[in-house]
Parts: C-alpha cells; sequence; structure tokens
C-alpha cells in the first residue's frame, strides 16, 4: 500500500501456523524449549477467557505433547468460549480463580496457592507470556525481518500492535542498532507501557529507538466501536489481509490514520507487524465468516 509516497508492507506472522501462529509462538519458542530441556512435567500459565496466549500455550502443548494448565481468571461459564473450548480440545487442564486471587497472582500468597494446587515440577509462564525468554525469541523475528529484507530495503519504522509490551521490547531490541525505529501501538489506555517496555531494554535504547502510540485503544482491552469493525472489513476487501479487533485492527486503524494525517515523512517504508490472534474472529462469526474461512 502506498499513499502520498509513504511505503507500507506487512510481515504476516499470523500466516506462520494455523493454531501456533503470531508473535505468540515467537514468545513461547524458548519457553517451550527451556519446559522440555528442564524436564518439567507441565507448563502453567495464566490468562483471561479470551486470551490469546492461553490459545497459544494449549496449541504449543499439544503439538510437543507438553500437558498444560491454564489458570483461568474470572468464573467457569458454560458453553466454554471458543477460546477455552480449543485449549480444552488441546488437552488444557483449566483451573478458574476470583478475579481478587488472580490479581495477587505475583505475590508470594499467590505462589502459596500454586504450590498447595499444583505439581512443583511444572514450568510457569506469565501472563501473556512475556519473559526474557520471549522477548529473545521476538529478537529471531527482527533478524529475520532484517535478513528478509536486506539493508536497502530495511523499513524506517516497524509497527506493532502491543498488550504487555513484550514483543515491541524484542523488536526494539533487534532492530533499534540498526536504525529502524519500532512504534508500538497500544492496545490498552493509558501510557503505563512506556514503563513496561523500557524495562525490558539497556539503558542504551530509550526515547529515541521508539515510541508509543495511544490514542488507539478504543476505549481500552477488548473494547471495540463500530468504526473499528468497519474498518476490518473494508481492510479485508480492499486487500485481503485479515484483522481482528483487539490487537492488529486497532494497530492498522491508527497507522492509517497517521498516514492519512501525514505523520510521516515522504518516503518513509514502514513494516507492520501482523501478530496473528485472529481465531479471536470467533467471537463476531456474523459479521467476520467470510474473514475466518479466507484465514
Ligand atoms: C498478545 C498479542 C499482542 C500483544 O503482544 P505483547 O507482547 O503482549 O505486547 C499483539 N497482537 C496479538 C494478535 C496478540 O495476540
Amino acid at each position: 500500500m502506498s499513499d502520498r509516497s509513504v511505503e507500507l508492507w506487512v510481515k504476516r506472522e499470523d500466516l506462520v501456523h494455523q493454531d501456533l501462529g503470531g508473535n505468540k509462538w515467537r514468545k513461547l519458542k524458548y519457553n517451550l524449549l527451556e519446559a522440555v530441556s528442564s524436564g518439567a512435567s507441565y507448563m502453567g500459565t495464566f490468562g483471561g477467557a479470551y486470551s490469546n496466549h492461553i490459545y497459544a500455550v494449549a496449541a504449543a502443548g499439544a503439538l510437543l505433547q507438553i500437558p498444560t494448565v491454564g489458570i483461568i481468571r474470572g468464573e467457569e461459564l458454560y458453553p466454554l468460549n471458543p477460546t477455552l473450548s480449543f485449549a480444552q480440545s488441546r488437552g488444557m487442564t483449566l483451573s478458574y480463580i476470583s478475579r481478587e486471587r488472580y490479581r495477587q497472582k505475583n505475590t508470594p500468597v499467590f505462589q502459596e496457592y500454586l504450590h498447595q494446587h499444583f505439581p512443583p515440577s511444572g514450568y510457569w509462564v506469565p501472563e501473556g507470556g512475556t519473559n526474557e525468554r520471549a522477548i529473545t525469541g521476538v529478537e529471531e523475528m527482527a533478524q529475520e525481518i532484517m535478513a528478509q529484507l536486506e539493508i536497502a530495503a530495511l523499513p524506517n519504522v516497524v509497527a506493532v500492535a502491543s498488550g504487555t509490551g513484550g514483543t515491541a521490547a524484542g523488536l526494539i531490541r533487534g532492530l533499534s542498532p540498526a536504525g529502524v525505529r519500532v512504534l508500538a501501538f497500544s492496545a490498552l489506555k493509558g501510557n503505563f507501557l512506556k514503563r513496561e517496555i523500557d524495562s525490558w531494554l539497556p539503558d542504551s535504547q530509550t526515547a529515541r529507538s521508539w515510541g508509543l502510540v495511544t490514542s488507539y485503544h478504543f476505549g481500552g482491552y477488548a473494547r471495540h466501536s463500530k468504526e473499528l469493525l468497519r474498518f476490518i472489513e473494508d481492510f479485508f476487501d480492499r486487500f485481503g489481509i485479515p484483522l481482528e479487533p483487539v490487537y492488529t485492527g486497532k494497530m492498522f486503524f491508527g497507522l492509517v490514520e497517521m498516514i492519512k494525517e501525514r505523520y510521516f515523512e515522504p518516503g518513509t517504508r514502514i513494516l507492520a507487524i501482523h501478530t496473528g490472534g485472529l481465531q479471536g474472529l470467533q467471537g463476531f462469526e456474523e459479521r467476520f465468516g467470510n474473514l475466518l474461512k479466507r484465514s
């Protein structure tokens, strides 16, 4: 796509694998290797009932034959939503905890709860999957971008949707030495991601290597508007690229707005990362059935 001499390229991480694609695969790779090599008897993690991370861990467990445990925030509701019914179909053991307890998940009280309820031989990954190993996995995506595009065609800007900021952090680490600026589009309200992302970066990579875009959250995490849904349909009609309303739809919406507003200098080459998450369209089957079939 080219508009007023700005180029927009898309890296289709959504096409990596049917069940285990997008950024979640990159983030899980070294965690899975560690779980296997350390002889863990299962992999455990946390998430909301619509978590793409839960979905990916369940898929990985089935593919690698590692038992998985998913601690889900909130009550057990039947019928299971598409994310949880997929997770269960892939053999994930689902365990539900109250929102109050879930909020304590980074405290010793919660560690105690885990010790009491699950065997000690598990390998645990944090909510959203962001840890040092995850960021190492994303850095490989940065290397791949440089190898695929070669020096002459390196993008000036790489755009990515952000939740925990782990994917953005890995891209910044890998790309800023080559002079590529990363723009992280927050899918959540507020600017807390500034500090989150910075906390994963060496001191040498601060303000100038990346930017946070906070104006396209559409009301907050998993919120959306008719305008956003219309944009997703229109984007698919024009470019044949399916997006979903939680992450990638918001990022592309924001990017297209910014291009229209001439935020980028003429000649800027932008590479947008399609981070996947298309199974999230299953909550919108009536509207997006055609995108699901084609994707
Ligand atoms: C999880 C997810 C993100 C956010 O990744 P973070 O590393 O948590 O910032 C972006 N896009 C999609 C499709 C996701 O599933």
